[in-house]
């Protein structure tokens, strides 16, 4: 590789460039130049800025550790390839929960059995488009508005700069930034964070070209509601979108399902009331299949289905097909082995406490391999930064963590369920109450669905997990999350004064059937409505 000595300024790399937007760039940041045949061109006295931190990624990891670096007074370079906000934006959470709102609200105006009948009611794809990017449009401002911010330095002294391009790392302490125009930057720190997320898995033989065959990077840009859709994994991206598609009535949903059940880390009880409403809604369900093939052909999509043991194949044909089998680490092409950082077996970085095997390195959100979620995503990121300038780190509580599935009905889930209890050999006390004994869902007409609280079986019994099905799960969770956080017990939920009529009011009920005080006696309406149970490692 030859270099040429070039003097003039070459094409910036950081945005900060833009002074008064997002402050003035760092002084002396050289580039080079990737040439026509990938030889790489430019000042060979390449004066680097070096920063206290570079984080790669600009995602919920990478966007809320640059914050709480800034805080501590920090120098941080903030890499990104694409659009700020990752897929916490864009083809991710916010713009997938956009659309099931919406889908949800439309279905809601269909509905005959709530004392109204909307006529008329239609759906304009465009105009649920449009909504979408409005939705990501306002939130994305917000991130720039606060990168603008982050870029002026803090009272500590904090500032962080943006590059606009893909982080590889040249060596334990240097990132090689190229941008989308082949120009190439170069940045130096004394600390990484590694943010880079995670992209659809794809299963062997599959040809996804966007357009037929899609992910969920692409299906959010379809151009209009495909009449029939086949939908490759029954995990909670999968489910999401087939409530997305089901809800809006245009679509026939089909969902392929290896497992006997859909949510396979879910309890039966909350699998099976999801399923339920599924097949209500027109979701078809292919339990316990396998997918023997899948191509686009003549502007179809052409799949063949079998049984477990590749028998009983059918032929089935569809417009588009979504495959939604899981998530991989995006670490390909960081050269993480020139900074000596260690991946499992999925890719992912192995990470302790967010500290990578190379101790300068560390890593964040849904390149660890671990639980993909933007609370956990930022969580971790704040906790990286603080970690690394020796700031008073408080532990990350990955056994309260609480996430929430955006199917029909809505369901939240805080700790650990009773298959999880079991396979750890956790003994537990569980209570089980159904919608239908709640004031709150009962006023609303909304009575499909039960709140679950595990407790264990010592005294005083602590609280191990919750699951709400039904309307406000979300809201519903959190007081059981800080409890569990704090190491809240049985007693604390029976003690607290509820308002009324809440939902949660169902789920202190719940714990006083398990306590065996509660207003409402399980004998009386039967373990569909109100079960109390317990197991403990031996029993069946
Ligand atoms: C369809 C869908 C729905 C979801 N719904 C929810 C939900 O409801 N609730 C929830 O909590 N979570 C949800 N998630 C998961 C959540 O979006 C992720 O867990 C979260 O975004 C992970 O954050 P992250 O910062 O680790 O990675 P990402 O959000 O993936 O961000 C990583 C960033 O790094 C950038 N990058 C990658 N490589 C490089 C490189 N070499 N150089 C520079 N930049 C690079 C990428 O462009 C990206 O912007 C959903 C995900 C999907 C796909």
């Amino acid at each position: 590789m030859r270099l040429r000595r070039r003097r003039a300024p070459i094409k910036g790399l950081a945005r900060g460039v833009r002074t008064g937007e997002f402050g003035a760039p760092p002084a002396g940041l050289g580039a080079l130049v990737r040439c026509a045949d990938n030889r790489l061109e430019g000042s060979v006295s390449l004066t680097v800025q070096r920063f206290d931190l570079c984080i790669i990624g600009a995602g919920p990891a990478g966007f809320a550790a640059a914050s709480r670096a800034w805080d501590l007074g920090k120098r941080v370079a903030l890499v990104e390839r694409g659009r700020v906000g990752g897929r916490g934006l864009t083809d991710g959470a916010l713009s997938s929960k956009t659309l099931w709102h919406l889908s949800n609200d439309y279905a809601r105006a269909r509905r005959t059995d709530r004392g109204y009948r909307a006529t008329d009611v239609t759906v304009s794809y465009e105009d649920v488009t449009a909504a979408l990017r409005e939705a990501i449009g306002e939130r994305e401002a917000d991130l720039e508005r606060q990168l603008a911010h982050l870029a002026a330095p803090s009272a500590q002294g904090g500032s962080v700069t943006r590059f606009e391009g893909s982080a590889r790392f040249t060596s334990p302490h240097a990132v090689e930034v190229t941008r989308g125009d082949g120009s190439v930057g170069a940045v130096e720190a004394d600390h990484f964070l590694v943010a880079t997320g995670s992209a659809p898995r794809v299963p062997p033989g599959v040809a996804v070209d966007g357009a037929l065959v899609v992910t969920s990077d692409h299906v959010e840009h379809l151009p209009r509601f495909p009449e029939s859709m086949v939908i490759v994994g029954a995990g909670v991206i999968g489910c999401e979108y087939a409530t997305i598609f089901a809800n809006f009535g245009r679509t026939r949903v089909s969902l392929i399902d290896r497992q006997p059940r859909i949510l396979p880390f879910e309890d039966e009880d909350v699998a099976e009331a999801v399923s339920r409403n599924f097949e209500r809604m027109g979701v078809h369900i292919h339990r316990e299949s396998s997918l023997q093939s899948l191509e686009a052909r003549d502007g179809r999509v052409r799949y063949v289905v079998c049984d477990r043991e590749g028998k009983g194949c059918e032929p089935l044909d569809v417009e588009r097909a979504l495959v939604s089998i899981g998530r991989v680490p995006n670490t390909r092409g960081l050269g993480l082995e020139a900074a000596g950082v260690a991946l499992d077996k999925n890719g992912g970085v192995v990470a302790t406490d967010t500290r990578s095997s190379s101790p300068h390195v560390y890593a964040a959100g849904d390149v660890t391999s671990d639980t993909a979620l933007v609370n956990v995503a930022e969580l971790e990121g704040r906790h990286a930064a603080e970690r690394m300038f020796g700031a008073p780190a408080r532990r990350i509580p990955y056994e309260a963590l609480s996430a929430i599935y955006f199917l029909a009905p809505e369901v939240a889930a805080v700790g650990i369920n009773e298959q999880e209890a079991r396979r750890r050999g956790v003994a537990y006390r569980v209570g089980v109450l159904s919608n239908r004994l709640i004031p709150r869902t009962v006023a609303m007409r909304a009575t499909d669905g039960f709140v679950k609280l595990l407790v264990s079986r010592d005294e005083p019994a602590r609280i191990l997990g919750m699951r709400a099905v039904g309307p406000q799960a979300a809201t519903t969770i959190q007081g059981i999350a800080f409890l569990i956080e704090k190491g809240g017990t049985l007693d604390d939920i029976d003690a607290c004064v509820h308002p009324h009529p809440a939902i949660t009011e169902g789920v202190q009920e719940c714990a006083r059937a398990i306590l065996g005080r509660s207003v409402l006696k399980p004998a009386a309406f039967g373990p569909a409505l109100l079960r109390v149970d317990a197991w403990a490692p031996g029993d069946p």
